[in-house]
């Protein structure tokens, strides 16, 4: 795990996933080419991560540690990065078996409050977006159009007109993103069947109030984003044409907006440029990005010789974000 918080105010952190080989690369017979190193292990030349295998891992190395930072007023978003097919919906979404970083950050999330709902009262709210084309879609309300990024009075970036829903619990929470997710825009490229290639935004907001002397005081508001972004294959290599070469270079121009936000941000000496009206994910993603707040980059790619050129691109963007 790399953590650029030395600045203290702002901390990042990059994991890599690697998933398994897949029947259609053993079938085109496909080697292994990534893999996870012994500890002891370390060639002359050579990136390293915090390279985590299962979910459980990625989860407490990346992510767990968002919730006290949460709960005490800091915004956070985690990232989902990769090209298509590598693994970034199986690591937020997961399976029954063994959930993914959505549910297992929402159970903590529950738990923490309930620690300490004696003094202070919560509200869990959630929304549920996608960013296709540079336009945003409420998955809650698909029905309500395209959505536009609006500051409020006190300056912060807000989608207006989205659906925002008080919610309980983590069950909760998933049942309404699986709703949304029937509604995202996924259509079939070369490389992949059922490709994204839209940015899917989970947002959970968590507002507190003081239960001091009976009088209920609002102390605290913070956001946690949790983003399955589009994938990161470069659009010629999905043979696109007309529409698909479109959405291909969105991608490209919101993706390389984020990195570039993601590597000012990660600058270490003061004085930084940190642009973020390059694409409507970082500009959503404004206050969430910089300042007090965490980011979380979990990386992933397929170990298969076939895709060298994709993850030599992928962890040339983690590594740049670092
Ligand atoms: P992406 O969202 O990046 O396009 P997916 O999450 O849909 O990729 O994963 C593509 C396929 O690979 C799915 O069939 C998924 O079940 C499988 N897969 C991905 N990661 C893993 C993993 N860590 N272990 C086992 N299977 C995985
Ligand atoms: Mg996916």
């Amino acid at each position: 795990m790399k953590d650029t918080g030395e600045s203290k105010d702002h901390q990042l952190t990059v994991a890599l996933r690697i998933r398994p080989l897949s029947d259609a690369e053993l079938e085109e017979g496909a080697t292994i080419i990534a893999h996870k190193l012994d500890e002891q292990v370390r060639p002359n030349r050579c990136i390293s991560y915090c390279v985590c295998v299962c979910v459980d891992e990625v989860y407490r190395s990346t992510t767990k540690c968002l919730i006290e930072g949460l709960i005490s007023g800091y915004n956070a978003t985690v990232f989902a990065y990769g090209p298509t097919g590598c693994g970034k919906t199986y690591t937020m979404l997961g399976t029954d078996r063994e959930p993914g970083i959505y549910v297992r950050t929402l159970n903590d999330l529950f738990k923490a409050i309930e620690e300490t709902s004696d003094d202070m009262q919560y509200n869990v709210s959630m929304s549920y977006l996608e960013i296709y084309n540079e336009m945003i879609r409420d998955l809650l309300n698909p029905s309500s159009g395209f959505l536009d990024l609006r500051e409020d009075s006190k300056g912060e970036i807000q989608v207006a007109g989205i659906t925002e829903v008080s919610t309980i619990n983590a069950r909760e929470v998933m049942e309404l993103l699986m709703k949304g997710n029937k509604q995202r825009t996924q259509e079939p490229t070369a490389a992949n069947q059922t490709s994204s290639r839209s940015h899917a935004v989970l947002q959970v907001g968590v507002r507190q109030q003081s239960r001091c002397r009976d009088i209920l005081q609002e102390v605290r508001f913070a956001r946690l984003f949790m983003i399955d972004l589009a994938g990161s294959e470069r659009a010629s290599q999905t043979q696109n044409r007309g529409q698909r070469l479109k959405e291909g270079a969105h991608i490209n121009r919101s993706l390389l907006a984020l990195g570039n936000c993601i590597n000012a941000l990660s600058e270490k000496n003061g004085n930084k440029y940190v642009n973020y009206r390059d694409s409507k994910l970082t500009r959503l993603l404004k206050d969430s990005l910089g300042g007090n707040s965490r980011t979380v980059m979990i990386a992933h790619i397929s170990p298969a010789s076939l895709a060298f050129e994709d993850s030599r691109n992928t962890l040339t963007y983690a590594d740049r974000a670092k």
